[in-house]
């Protein structure tokens, strides 16, 4: 797949990719002509592995930056009402909240991540597997009984084992 695109952002300008740790991990994305933009936490996890040690030996020319609190707080607040507050990290969170505050495309394959983006309109795609095109609807099932739920919980209620989640409206999608 090719990660060019023409079309232009609010500004006029491209609007920046926001790529997750992963998605940086792939190869995929060129951080040297693409214009992207690093949550200093994602710096922070590729700087502990090998692409960091290339990136510090490169004309490595990204911007970085830390989201401010009331970005990281819209998220928190969408996540929470979509539900997937939950399976978000800090990484993932401040991914987020730097693409909402700069209008910016996120590029990941979270699920989780892909969904808070629809629920608050944030641009955002896939690098591997297909992105999902829609929310997500989860169903919610014990990993011992196997009871089904609506709702997340902290343990099964019939047996107390942990919970997992599933899409409920994706057939290709994965539970996680
Ligand atoms: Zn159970």
């Amino acid at each position: 797949m090719s990660l060019s695109r023409k079309d232009k952002g609010p500004a006029g300008d491209l609007s920046p990719y926001v790529p997750d740790t992963s998605a940086i991990l792939t190869g995929k994305i060129d951080l040297l002509s693409m214009n992207c933009v690093l949550p200093s936490a994602v710096l922070g996890e590729i700087r502990k592995g090998k692409m960091g040690r290339i990136m510090e030996n490169s004309a490595f020319n990204v911007r970085i930056m830390s989201p401010s609190s009331t970005f990281l707080n819209r998220i928190a607040e969408a996540a929470r009402l979509t539900g997937d507050l939950p399976f978000l990290s800090q990484v993932d969170m401040e991914i987020l909240a730097v693409a909402l505050e700069i209008h910016g495309k996120v590029i990941s394959d979270d699920y989780s991540m892909q969904n808070v983006c629809s629920s608050m309109g944030i641009e955002y795609m896939g690098c591997g597997i297909d992105s999902i095109k829609s929310n997500i609807t989860w169903g919610y099932v014990c990993k011992g009984c196997g009871a089904k739920f609506e709702n997340m919980m902290a343990e099964c209620r019939v047996c107390g084992h942990n919970i997992t989640r599933y899409p409920l409206n994706q057939d290709r999608a994965r539970s996680q």
